[in-house]
């Protein structure tokens, strides 16, 4: 049968002193074992399957419309070139004439193995292994490879290798006679070759082939009869190719990272393998040897090196899009505008970071901020809503707020700082990694890191906040579950001395919802206080029953006050508690009334937990807010 084995991507190339000396047509498509054990007792299907190749092959059909289909033989490859396919197409499209001859830098990671540098050769350089790029990009080529290839004659159907002779003739004056690099008699070559549409597996046109070509620099053969081996061209790892293999189809292109210690390492490590390789990576500490016990490094080497360094050249290591941003700095020493990601991770589990974070009005993109609390039975993450419609601030007061219902955050808030006065001191929830005092597995942290890329990526356009948390006891991991709260917006009226109050927004409605009654009416404020931001959370307002309302006047009541107030405290372990009151004015303007001077000058004298009273009043057309401290 005259068969067009030049039209054809799959053959299998002959073996040489048997029947089968010639070409013959490959016809499966992945392991061929697989594929034979599965058909073997359906002869019928091997059949069809072999008429329907054939008539495929006839018509032209086995190139599909979805893309070329690269040579594929199925000869074992003695050799193999990593490269990036990326890097090669910019290199050929970037040549100034169509005719390509370049040599790039390449180095031999063992005997059968290179691997391109993506960049040129320096001649003067003296090292590494110079890679010959050829490629004719004026002619489009259709033809496959089907005859037997012993020397770089077998090949001189595809026009590009017509380049060859000139390359080693280049070769040897550039590199060779000015014996820039030991040369062991075999030329590394790589030709692109330009098909008349994009070849499957890659962003472009040009499918690529390794050849090895020996050839004598002393005698400077005629390169046509020269022995040719052809080797594997490897793709290096593409971001495109990470995110299809991960199932990642997220707006989210880039983030910044603050911290990159065992929490913040691995969320980078991760995002990055999901094709997330716009990092901008921030932390001021290097790598210990501590670190090695739960860092995403896990080289004695790396002992030394900056984090952020290591984490830039890791992740390099598998793109190398020269997007990775580092800066071996405090965040807080960061100019606010140069943080420009989409999304911004913190994982330093700093205090200071923390209130940095929530004074940022210049901010807008999303934030999230993890930490691990309870000696590390707790991963605590805040992600705030889409255009900061609340805070991690905001996220926090509400999360120690959920202790009044919730056991377990209960129990965590009252195992907190037993002895330190939590309501003066900064209020501290979680714990940093970096200490190597702390007892925690890696494996522990990774259950927790572990969940975060995905809460980030199900969470980006969210218009609500959420709190998620993740309760792994490695004591009882029957007992392990992950929950969340959606948290709405809050909205923040100015309060005199600088005081920033926020309030959750279905408790504002709830209170000015009032101002559309005749009577004054009356409540408590339940919320924290942050005294180094000087910012009022307010998540929650008591009524009592017992309010004596009128058109002049309101006596908040008492019934159930107390029984509340203390039931939240307890709860909360005074995280959150008893921060002032509330009442409206539906007639007349936010200002005190003589009443209300001197019912507040009485009741500041018994402020609350947080050494602070706050006095809201709701007046016809505004909000005013009194701070006793
Ligand atoms: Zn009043």
């Amino acid at each position: 049968m005259d068969i067009p084995y030049e039209k054809l991507p799959h053959l299998s190339m002959g073996i040489q002193g048997t029947k089968i000396d010639i070409p013959n047509l490959c016809l499966y498509r992945g392991n061929i074992n697989e594929w034979f054990y599965r058909s073997i007792d359906r002869d019928v299907r091997f059949i069809d399957l072999v008429n329907e190749w054939i008539e495929d092959a006839v018509t032209g059909e086995l190139i599909k419309a979805d893309g070329f289909e690269t040579i594929r033989r199925n000869e074992k490859p003695v050799f193999f070139v990593v490269a990036n396919y990326d890097y090669l197409e910019r290199v050929i499209e970037s040549n100034s004439s169509d005719r390509v001859c370049r040599f790039l830098s390449s180095h031999r990671v063992s005997e059968n193995l290179f691997r391109l540098d993506n960049r040129e050769y320096e001649v003067e350089e003296n090292v590494g292994y110079p890679c010959i790029l050829i490629c004719d990009r004026s002619s489009v080529e259709e033809e496959f490879i089907s005859n037997i290839v012993k020397t770089v004659g077998d090949l001189s159907h595809l026009k590009s290798i017509h380049l060859m002779q000139h390359a080693a003739a280049s070769y040897r004056n550039k590199i060779y006679m000015k014996e820039s690099v030991k040369y062991n008699g075999e030329l590394l070559v790589v030709v692109g070759i330009k098909r008349p549409q994009q070849v499957i597996g890659s962003s472009s046109e040009y499918e690529f082939l390794a050849l090895m070509i020996a050839f004598d620099m002393k005698s400077n053969p005629i390169i046509n009869q020269c022995p040719c081996l052809i080797g594997a061209l490897i793709s290096d790892c593409s971001v495109e190719a990470s995110r299809r293999i991960s199932g990642i189809n997220s707006e989210l292109k880039s983030v910044t990272i603050i911290g990159c210690g065992a929490v913040g390492s691995n969320v980078s490590m991760m995002l990055a393998k999901m094709g997330i390789v716009e990092q901008h990576l921030i932390d001021n500490d290097i790598l210990l040897p501590h670190n090695l016990v739960r860092h995403y490094a896990n080289n004695g080497h790396t002992i030394g090196m900056q984090k952020v360094l290591y984490q830039k050249m890791t992740i390099e290591s598998i793109y190398n899009t020269g997007k990775i941003q580092v800066d071996y700095k405090n965040v807080i020493d960061i100019n606010p505008e140069d943080i420009s990601a989409d999304a911004i991770i913190d994982c330093s589990a700093s205090e200071i970071v923390f209130d940095w974070l929530c004074n940022q009005p210049h901010f807008t993109k999303k934030i999230m901020r993890t930490e691990l609390a309870y000696n590390g039975k707790m991963g605590i993450t805040l992600v705030e809503s889409t255009l900061r419609k609340n805070s991690i601030g905001d996220l926090r007061t509400y999360l120690w707020y959920r202790a009044v219902e919730n056991d377990l955050i209960s129990d965590w808030l009252r195992a907190e700082n037993e002895n330190e006065d939590v309501l003066l001191s900064q209020l501290h929830i979680g714990m940093g990694c970096s200490s190597d005092t702390m007892i925690l597995d890696n494996a522990t942290i990774w259950n927790h890191t572990s969940i975060l890329p995905n809460i980030l990526l199900q969470n980006y356009s969210c218009e609500t906040g959420k709190v998620v948390i993740n309760y792994f006891d490695k004591e009882d991991i029957t007992q392990n579950k992950i929950f969340s709260f959606d948290v709405e917006s809050f909205v923040e009226l100015s309060g005199p001395n600088d005081f920033k109050i926020r309030v959750y927004e279905p408790i504002l409605k709830k209170v000015t919802s009032f101002l559309a009654d005749k009577e004054e009416n009356a409540g408590i404020w339940i919320g924290s206080v942050n005294h180094k931001t000087n910012t009022i959370y307010i998540v929650d307002t008591f009524m009592p029953q017992d309010n004596k309302r009128s058109n002049s006047e309101v006596i908040r009541g008492s019934a159930g006050v107390a029984e509340f107030v203390i039931n939240v405290e307890q709860r909360c372990n005074s995280y959150v508690g008893y921060l002032g009151e509330w009442h409206t004015h539906p007639r007349a303007s936010s200002c005190m009334s003589n009443i209300d001077k001197n019912t507040f000058e009485s009741m500041s004298k018994i402020k609350g937990a947080y050494k602070i009273l706050l006095m809201t009043i709701f007046g016809k057309t505004d909000i005013q807010n009194y701070i006793y401290l």
